[in-house]
């Protein structure tokens, strides 16, 4: 079997988890975790990194820090994770989706830009506090247009840039962009510490208020007193520790990736009855977080059989995220009644990914595809 991915933990891992036991160092006291923030933080140009126990707290942290709840609104993609949709719930704001574009797979700029139009300009909505922008599965959003709408309708800016480490838009990278950016570290991002995330901000403010939300709110000098409730999202000096010698080959691991994609392009572009990921545009090249596939009208099965199909031939696949309007659990909360985002809604049917994951060799590379001609043939 070829699994969907698998993590490369080559480096410096063991010498420095070695380190944490032999100093006696584990709990997020540690000196590693420090280091790592630092290092996360200089790598994507942010002058702060709040290093938490996941990427789905660190987007829910994020939201809590910009003062975000009861009444609001976020904007969010429909085709994301159910994390960047959880995180403004629990706040008791409400999420606002917009569609995908069909060819990115990222929000749709245009289809934001109506929206706006149509809740703020026309119909007065003041509730719209933030948009979320999420890059999906290795080619960034263009910034740019949605920066611009941000200004105009004075919009705060949360980049969820988990799947994005190591990737530049024009030039400047990835969790760099807005109020705040956050990042995940599970084993299939580009930088593992097994569990993991962080916030990034240029706010010495924004910082803090993080650093004390991530910390049950403690106060520094009455500590078991607490004015406003936090949770303990602490990342331990052990994870830490990973993150270290992962960020060591940061850069090997972005030129593994776009190498693996080149690859799969090259393999799967005589195949006309798929859609493979964006090589380049002229604001970034893909990173190939995952290579994405998505099967055109004309092959008469859906992403579902072709998984199975694959399966059978010993290639583990993964489903493309399920479209947020179309969730059971909000479904059954009464949310996006009527809703329809058609693009999002076919790409989740008609996508998967392939294996992708860092220690994928050439050989594993060679047989996926194999498989998939069968398969699609
Ligand atoms: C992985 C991921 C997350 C969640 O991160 P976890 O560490 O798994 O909680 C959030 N957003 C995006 C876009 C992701 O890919």
């Amino acid at each position: 079997m070829i699994p969907v991915n698998e993590p490369l933990l080559t480096g410096n891992e063991k010498k420095y988890l070695a380190e944490c036991i032999d100093t006696g160092w584990i709990s997020s006291e540690g000196p590693f975790v420090r280091q790592f923030e630092q290092g996360i933080a200089a790598r994507v140009s942010r002058r702060h990194g709040i290093a938490v126990s996941n990427g789905s707290v660190a987007l829910e942290a994020a939201v809590a820090a910009l003062g975000i709840g009861e009444g609001d609104e976020v904007i969010i993609p429909t085709f994301t994770i159910i994390s960047c949709a959880a995180a403004v719930v629990r706040a008791g704001a409400m999420p606002v989706l917009i569609d995908s574009d069909p060819i990115t797979w990222n929000i749709d700029a245009e289809k934001l830009k109506i929206k706006l139009k149509d809740e703020i300009d026309r119909k007065g909505n003041k509730k719209i506090k933030a948009i979320m922008v999420v890059h999906i599965y290795g080619l960034p959003v263009d910034m740019e247009p949605i920066l611009e709408l941000a200004e105009k309708y004075r919009l705060l800016i949360i980049e969820d840039a988990a799947e994005m480490l190591g990737q530049t838009y024009k030039g400047q990278p990835c969790g760099s962009y807005g109020d705040i950016s956050t990042m995940s570290f599970y084993p299939n991002k580009h930088v593992t510490t097994g569990e993991g995330g962080m916030i990034l901000t240029d706010s010495d403010a924004l910082a803090e208020k993080c650093r004390s939300l991530r910390n049950l709110c403690f106060l520094a000098k009455k500590r078991f007193v607490h004015e406003e409730l936090g949770w303990n999202f602490r990342m331990t000096n052990l994870q830490a520790a990973v993150g270290i010698a992962q960020m060591e080959q940061l850069d090997v691991f972005v030129i593994k990736k776009r190498k693996m994609g080149q690859k799969y392009t090259e393999l799967l572009s005589d195949i006309k009855s798929i859609d493979l990921p964006v090589q380049k545009t002229d604001y970034a090249e893909n990173i190939y977080w995952v290579y994405g596939i998505v099967l055109k009208d004309e092959i008469p099965f859906d992403a579902e059989e072709a998984m199975k199909r694959l399966g059978e031939k010993g290639i583990g696949t993964r489903p493309f995220f399920w479209p947020m309007h179309e969730q059971p659990v909000f479904k059954k909360m009464g949310f996006f009644k009527g809703e329809s985002h058609p693009v999002a809604e076919r790409i989740s049917r008609r996508g998967f990914y392939i294996p992708s994951g860092l220690a994928l060799t050439d050989n594993q590379i060679n047989e996926v595809s194999r498989a998939l001609h069968e398969v699609l043939a």
